[in-house]
């Protein structure tokens, strides 16, 4: 029997335990909240992650660990991994955690960024806006997601109240000044390395975020030159290679003017991967399993066009996603809460038109129109079966 223990017990984690169930896999979840909900599918430490008592509790009883939370304290995982497998290896956790040393490797080894300026005072952050341009975002360098720890800066003027945002943040967790890319698209690679060095990654994802936040996903994304999905793929590889990573992870990426940009890594399984669970040969949560674990990987291509739509805040009427032939629910267990992610639907369906038909049935039931439009004029507002 083979136990794998998760740091961070939210929706990643209950799902990395729902996919590993068949594969006979236990878990043993350590966050800090009894609430968390993956404690719902798997047993549940209640801990500090800095408590190393509670951390080397966790190494006696599982034979591998991983994480679903990216703001895991680098310093735990280092820990842990004198006792007992990490992976990812701490390093790559810590080097995500960083948006400057995060950006400053994607540039290292050839993957194209924004440009941007490390800023350590108010003096600090007037050069870089005058060396990056306007507009750019203020951004804090660790422990953001989700658009969290941002402020916009549209012209000089705006540059006070950004300070007066964000300054105090300076001497914390630091601050990066990017600037702002008038992408096309987002577009996102999620990947997968195993521990003797193969890699594969799902098809492209387009991503529409709202205030910062994934609102949904489609998959694959059409109208992708190969040109492109061989480069976006190329850029994980190398990223995968020079941080020796073994799991799943994701690859964010603006397109603009057919040229991609890096916007950050997410050293786990992501959000915008949630799609292939039902949309792909094998899930980006049970390859991960597979990876952390030395098992083959599966393969990840696409079944047919699948669209994700995430669940902020509050959850919706399932039925009219339940009512679909390809429609699949996801519910997290979680308290509603404003802007917090409770759950998400997929809808899978053989042809793009189909799946049009679907969200425009599922988008009008639900009166959530605008979220699903953009992905109706991404699928070349297919009509409608
Ligand atoms: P992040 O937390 O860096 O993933 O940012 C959240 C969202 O803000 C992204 O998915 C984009 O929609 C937007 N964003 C972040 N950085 C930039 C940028 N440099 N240019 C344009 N949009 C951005």
């Amino acid at each position: 029997m083979t136990t794998v223990g998760i740091l961070g017990g939210g929706q990643l984690a209950r799902m990395l335990a729902l996919s590993g169930a068949p594969l006979g896999l236990r878990f043993q979840v350590l966050d800090p909240s009894a609430e968390a909900c993956a404690g719902q599918v798997a047993p549940l430490v209640v801990g500090d992650y800095g408590d190393r008592a509670v951390l080397d509790e966790l190494a006696s009883r599982v034979d591998v660990a991983t994480f679903d939370f990216e703001n895991v304290p680098a310093d735990a995982a280092r820990h842990l991994a004198t006792v007992v497998d990490v992976r990812p290896n701490p390093a790559a956790l810590a080097a995500a955690q960083d948006r400057l040393s995060e950006k400053t490797l994607f540039r290292q080894i050839g993957i194209p960024v924004p440009a941007f300026q490390d800023v350590a005072s108010r003096e600090g952050l007037d050069a870089a806006v005058a060396s990056v341009g306007t507009p750019c975002i203020l951004k804090t360098r660790r422990l953001g997601y989700d658009g969290k720890g941002q402020f916009r800066i549209r012209t000089a003027g705006d540059v006070d109240a950004a300070w007066q945002a964000l300054g105090a943040q300076a001497g914390l967790v630091g601050l990066i000044l990017e600037a702002f890319v008038p992408f096309e698209r987002e577009l996102s690679v999620v990947a997968v390395r195993a521990r003797d060095g193969e890699f594969r990654t799902w098809p492209l994802t387009w991503n529409w975020h709202v205030d910062g936040v994934l609102s949904a996903s489609l998959a694959p994304a059409p109208g992708i030159e190969p040109g492109l999905a061989a480069a976006a793929a190329s850029h994980a590889r190398r990223l995968a290679e020079a941080l020796d990573y073994v799991g799943v992870f994701a690859l964010e990426l603006f397109c603009r003017d057919g040229e991609l940009l890096a916007n950050e890594m997410a050293p786990r399984v992501h959000n915008s991967g949630h799609w292939t669970i039902e949309g792909a040969q094998t899930s980006q949560f049970e390859n991960h399993l597979r990876a952390v674990l030395g098992l083959p990987l599966g393969a990840t291509d696409a079944i047919g066009h699948a669209c994700m739509l995430n669940w902020i805040g509050e959850m919706p009427d399932p039925a009219p996603v339940l009512r679909e032939a390809g429609g699949h629910w996801h519910d997290y267990g979680k308290q509603a809460r404003p802007g917090r992610k409770v759950g998400h639907a997929t809808v899978r369906a053989d042809t793009p038109e189909s799946l049009a038909g679907a969200l425009e049935r599922i988008g009008a039931a639900l009166g959530r129109q605008a979220q699903v439009a953009p992905v109706l004029e991404a699928l070349g507002g297919a009509s409608l079966s």
